[in-house]
Protein backbone atom coordinates (compact mmCIF):
# COMPACT_ATOMS: atom_id res chain seq x y z
CA UNK A 1 0.00 0.00 0.00
CA UNK A 2 1.32 3.18 -1.03
CA UNK A 3 0.82 6.03 1.78
CA UNK A 4 -0.58 9.02 0.97
CA UNK A 5 0.14 12.46 2.16
CA UNK A 6 -1.23 15.79 2.48
CA UNK A 7 0.59 19.04 1.39
CA UNK A 8 -0.40 22.67 1.70
CA UNK A 9 1.85 24.91 -0.10
CA UNK A 10 2.06 28.39 -2.16
CA UNK A 11 2.94 28.00 -5.66
CA UNK A 12 3.16 29.67 -9.02
CA UNK A 13 1.42 28.23 -11.77
CA UNK A 14 4.15 28.29 -14.76
CA UNK A 15 2.98 26.02 -17.21
CA UNK A 16 -0.05 24.17 -17.96
CA UNK A 17 -1.50 21.36 -20.70
CA UNK A 18 -4.63 19.48 -21.22
CA UNK A 19 -4.92 16.24 -19.83
CA UNK A 20 -8.00 13.93 -21.27
CA UNK A 21 -11.37 15.23 -21.48
CA UNK A 22 -11.32 17.27 -18.47
CA UNK A 23 -8.25 17.14 -16.39
CA UNK A 24 -5.44 20.03 -16.61
CA UNK A 25 -1.80 19.30 -15.55
CA UNK A 26 -0.01 21.82 -14.27
CA UNK A 27 3.52 23.12 -13.57
CA UNK A 28 3.88 24.84 -10.50
CA UNK A 29 6.88 26.55 -9.25
CA UNK A 30 6.89 26.13 -5.16
CA UNK A 31 9.61 27.69 -2.70
CA UNK A 32 10.98 24.49 -1.42
CA UNK A 33 10.52 21.90 -3.71
CA UNK A 34 11.44 23.78 -6.63
CA UNK A 35 8.65 22.73 -9.65
CA UNK A 36 5.68 20.50 -8.73
CA UNK A 37 3.83 18.88 -11.55
CA UNK A 38 0.43 18.46 -10.41
CA UNK A 39 -3.10 17.28 -11.85
CA UNK A 40 -6.54 18.89 -11.50
CA UNK A 41 -9.45 16.52 -12.05
CA UNK A 42 -12.55 17.66 -14.20
CA UNK A 43 -10.89 21.49 -14.10
CA UNK A 44 -13.49 21.87 -17.23
CA UNK A 45 -16.31 20.26 -16.04
CA UNK A 46 -17.21 21.50 -12.31
CA UNK A 47 -17.66 24.80 -11.03
CA UNK A 48 -16.22 24.05 -7.59
CA UNK A 49 -16.23 26.46 -4.56
CA UNK A 50 -12.32 24.97 -3.62
CA UNK A 51 -11.28 26.47 -6.73
CA UNK A 52 -10.48 30.02 -7.93
CA UNK A 53 -10.10 30.74 -11.68
CA UNK A 54 -6.71 29.10 -12.31
CA UNK A 55 -4.50 29.66 -15.09
CA UNK A 56 -0.85 30.27 -15.52
CA UNK A 57 0.83 33.12 -14.12
CA UNK A 58 -0.70 33.16 -10.70
CA UNK A 59 0.65 32.52 -7.27
CA UNK A 60 -1.84 30.12 -5.51
CA UNK A 61 -2.20 28.64 -1.94
CA UNK A 62 -2.97 24.86 -2.79
CA UNK A 63 -3.94 21.88 -0.94
CA UNK A 64 -2.76 18.36 -2.65
CA UNK A 65 -2.92 14.77 -1.82
CA UNK A 66 -0.04 13.01 -2.85
CA UNK A 67 0.65 9.12 -3.50
CA UNK A 68 4.05 7.96 -4.86
CA UNK A 69 5.02 11.32 -6.06
CA UNK A 70 1.91 11.98 -7.89
CA UNK A 71 0.15 15.37 -6.57
CA UNK A 72 -3.77 15.83 -7.12
CA UNK A 73 -4.66 19.41 -6.24
CA UNK A 74 -8.37 19.52 -4.24
CA UNK A 75 -8.39 23.45 -3.25
CA UNK A 76 -6.29 26.39 -4.98
CA UNK A 77 -7.01 30.14 -3.44
CA UNK A 78 -5.72 33.19 -5.25
CA UNK A 79 -2.92 35.04 -3.65
CA UNK A 80 -1.79 37.03 -6.37
CA UNK A 81 -2.48 37.48 -10.59
CA UNK A 82 0.15 39.60 -12.55
CA UNK A 83 -2.10 39.67 -16.00
CA UNK A 84 -4.86 40.76 -17.12
CA UNK A 85 -6.77 38.38 -18.90
CA UNK A 86 -6.39 37.49 -21.91
CA UNK A 87 -3.01 38.05 -21.76
CA UNK A 88 -1.38 40.12 -23.82
CA UNK A 89 1.30 38.49 -26.04
CA UNK A 90 4.65 40.45 -25.28
CA UNK A 91 3.48 39.43 -21.57
CA UNK A 92 2.32 35.94 -22.42
CA UNK A 93 5.89 35.00 -24.38
CA UNK A 94 8.03 36.98 -21.79
CA UNK A 95 6.90 34.90 -19.20
CA UNK A 96 6.53 31.59 -21.19
CA UNK A 97 10.45 32.45 -21.46
CA UNK A 98 10.83 32.87 -18.09
CA UNK A 99 8.84 29.49 -17.39
CA UNK A 100 11.19 27.50 -20.45
CA UNK A 101 14.12 28.70 -18.35
CA UNK A 102 13.13 27.61 -14.97
CA UNK A 103 12.09 24.38 -15.92
CA UNK A 104 15.54 23.65 -17.96
CA UNK A 105 17.37 24.77 -15.08
CA UNK A 106 15.17 23.00 -12.35
CA UNK A 107 17.61 21.99 -9.72
CA UNK A 108 17.21 19.86 -6.57
CA UNK A 109 19.07 22.11 -4.90
CA UNK A 110 19.24 25.17 -2.04
CA UNK A 111 18.12 27.84 -4.36
CA UNK A 112 14.12 26.78 -5.11
CA UNK A 113 13.70 29.93 -2.75
CA UNK A 114 15.26 32.56 -4.54
CA UNK A 115 14.73 31.37 -7.85
CA UNK A 116 10.73 31.30 -6.67
CA UNK A 117 10.92 35.17 -5.26
CA UNK A 118 13.00 35.94 -8.49
CA UNK A 119 10.40 34.60 -11.06
CA UNK A 120 7.60 36.23 -8.58
CA UNK A 121 9.19 39.87 -9.29
CA UNK A 122 10.20 39.33 -12.79
CA UNK A 123 6.50 38.75 -13.30
CA UNK A 124 5.70 41.35 -11.61
CA UNK A 125 8.20 43.59 -13.78
CA UNK A 126 6.84 41.97 -17.26
CA UNK A 127 3.33 42.86 -15.81
CA UNK A 128 4.64 47.40 -16.36
CA UNK A 129 5.75 46.20 -19.44
CA UNK A 130 9.36 46.37 -18.80
CA UNK A 131 10.24 43.41 -20.87
CA UNK A 132 13.49 43.22 -22.21
CA UNK A 133 15.58 44.47 -18.57
CA UNK A 134 13.37 41.90 -17.12
CA UNK A 135 14.59 38.86 -19.23
CA UNK A 136 18.05 39.87 -18.98
CA UNK A 137 18.14 40.15 -15.44
CA UNK A 138 16.26 36.63 -14.59
CA UNK A 139 18.75 35.34 -17.41
CA UNK A 140 22.21 37.04 -15.16
CA UNK A 141 20.55 36.30 -11.52
CA UNK A 142 19.76 32.09 -13.08
CA UNK A 143 23.17 31.84 -14.16
CA UNK A 144 24.79 33.37 -11.25
CA UNK A 145 22.35 30.91 -8.80
CA UNK A 146 23.37 28.18 -11.01
CA UNK A 147 26.85 28.83 -10.86
CA UNK A 148 27.93 28.97 -14.27
CA UNK A 149 27.95 33.43 -14.80
CA UNK A 150 31.06 33.89 -17.16
CA UNK A 151 34.24 35.17 -16.18
CA UNK A 152 34.33 38.88 -17.27
CA UNK A 153 36.43 40.29 -14.60
CA UNK A 154 39.48 38.42 -15.61
CA UNK A 155 41.36 37.06 -18.55
CA UNK A 156 41.08 33.32 -18.25
CA UNK A 157 44.01 32.97 -20.34
CA UNK A 158 46.78 35.52 -18.55
CA UNK A 159 44.80 36.33 -15.19
CA UNK A 160 45.16 39.88 -16.07
CA UNK A 161 42.40 42.64 -15.70
CA UNK A 162 40.14 42.98 -18.37
CA UNK A 163 40.37 47.08 -19.14
CA UNK A 164 37.24 48.77 -20.70
CA UNK A 165 36.81 47.55 -24.18
CA UNK A 166 34.88 44.95 -26.41
CA UNK A 167 35.80 41.58 -25.99
CA UNK A 168 35.46 37.45 -26.86
CA UNK A 169 33.65 35.98 -24.54
CA UNK A 170 34.30 32.08 -24.98
CA UNK A 171 31.93 29.78 -24.33
CA UNK A 172 33.49 26.71 -24.10
CA UNK A 173 35.55 27.68 -21.24
CA UNK A 174 33.10 30.41 -19.91
CA UNK A 175 35.00 33.65 -20.14
CA UNK A 176 36.32 36.50 -21.49
CA UNK A 177 39.84 36.11 -23.31
CA UNK A 178 42.03 40.08 -23.32
CA UNK A 179 43.13 41.14 -26.77
CA UNK A 180 46.21 39.47 -26.46
CA UNK A 181 44.91 36.34 -25.69
CA UNK A 182 42.02 36.48 -28.27
CA UNK A 183 43.83 34.97 -30.54
CA UNK A 184 43.42 31.62 -28.86
CA UNK A 185 39.68 32.02 -28.91
CA UNK A 186 38.47 31.84 -32.57
CA UNK A 187 36.01 29.40 -32.31
CA UNK A 188 33.00 29.16 -30.27
CA UNK A 189 33.10 33.01 -29.13
CA UNK A 190 30.19 35.42 -28.50
CA UNK A 191 31.26 39.46 -28.83
CA UNK A 192 30.76 41.52 -25.90
CA UNK A 193 30.26 45.07 -26.20
CA UNK A 194 31.78 47.34 -23.58
CA UNK A 195 28.73 48.95 -22.97
CA UNK A 196 27.28 45.16 -22.05
CA UNK A 197 30.05 44.03 -20.39
CA UNK A 198 29.66 47.11 -17.94
CA UNK A 199 25.75 46.05 -17.54
CA UNK A 200 26.57 42.34 -17.28
CA UNK A 201 28.48 43.80 -14.30
CA UNK A 202 25.90 45.83 -12.75
CA UNK A 203 23.31 43.59 -12.86
CA UNK A 204 25.23 40.98 -11.50
CA UNK A 205 26.17 43.51 -8.50
CA UNK A 206 22.54 44.78 -7.75
CA UNK A 207 19.46 43.41 -6.77
CA UNK A 208 16.60 45.20 -8.04
CA UNK A 209 13.26 45.23 -5.51
CA UNK A 210 10.16 44.56 -6.31
CA UNK A 211 8.92 48.06 -7.25
CA UNK A 212 11.09 48.50 -10.40
CA UNK A 213 10.42 51.25 -12.20
CA UNK A 214 9.92 51.35 -16.12
CA UNK A 215 11.76 54.83 -16.11
CA UNK A 216 15.31 53.20 -14.35
CA UNK A 217 18.20 54.23 -16.07
CA UNK A 218 19.60 50.80 -16.33
CA UNK A 219 16.20 49.40 -17.67
CA UNK A 220 16.46 51.50 -20.60
CA UNK A 221 20.23 50.45 -21.30
CA UNK A 222 19.20 46.73 -22.13
CA UNK A 223 19.07 45.74 -25.08
CA UNK A 224 17.50 42.72 -27.03
CA UNK A 225 21.07 42.37 -28.64
CA UNK A 226 22.59 41.42 -25.13
CA UNK A 227 19.56 39.05 -24.07
CA UNK A 228 20.20 37.50 -27.26
CA UNK A 229 23.77 37.04 -26.76
CA UNK A 230 22.91 35.80 -23.26
CA UNK A 231 20.36 33.20 -24.61
CA UNK A 232 23.13 31.78 -26.99
CA UNK A 233 25.38 30.99 -24.15
CA UNK A 234 22.53 29.74 -22.03
CA UNK A 235 21.45 26.95 -24.93
CA UNK A 236 25.19 26.23 -24.98
CA UNK A 237 24.80 24.61 -21.58
CA UNK A 238 21.61 23.42 -21.30
CA UNK A 239 20.91 22.50 -25.67
CA UNK A 240 17.36 23.54 -25.77
CA UNK A 241 15.82 25.95 -27.92
CA UNK A 242 12.90 28.21 -26.05
CA UNK A 243 10.21 27.91 -27.83
CA UNK A 244 8.96 31.12 -26.57
CA UNK A 245 11.76 33.09 -28.25
CA UNK A 246 10.25 33.93 -31.62
CA UNK A 247 6.64 34.74 -30.62
CA UNK A 248 8.39 37.57 -28.27
CA UNK A 249 10.46 38.83 -30.95
CA UNK A 250 8.17 39.15 -33.43
CA UNK A 251 5.61 40.57 -31.00
CA UNK A 252 8.33 43.03 -29.74
CA UNK A 253 8.19 44.30 -33.56
CA UNK A 254 4.84 45.51 -33.68
CA UNK A 255 5.22 48.10 -30.79
ZN1 LIG B 1 44.90 37.41 -21.62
Amino acid sequence: MQKREYLNFEGITISSYEYGEFDKIFNILSPHKGIITAIIKRIRKTSNKNFDYIDVFQKMNFKASITDNFYIIYEAKSVETWFERPIKLTNLSSGNIIAELTINFNSINENNNYIYHLVSKCLKWISNDIFIFTLVYFQIKLLLAEGIFPEINICLNCNNKIQPGDYLLNLIESGIFCNKCSEKTKFSSLKLLEQEIRLLKHIKNTEYDNNLNINNIITKKVELSLYKKLSTYIKFYTNKELKSEKILFSSLNKY
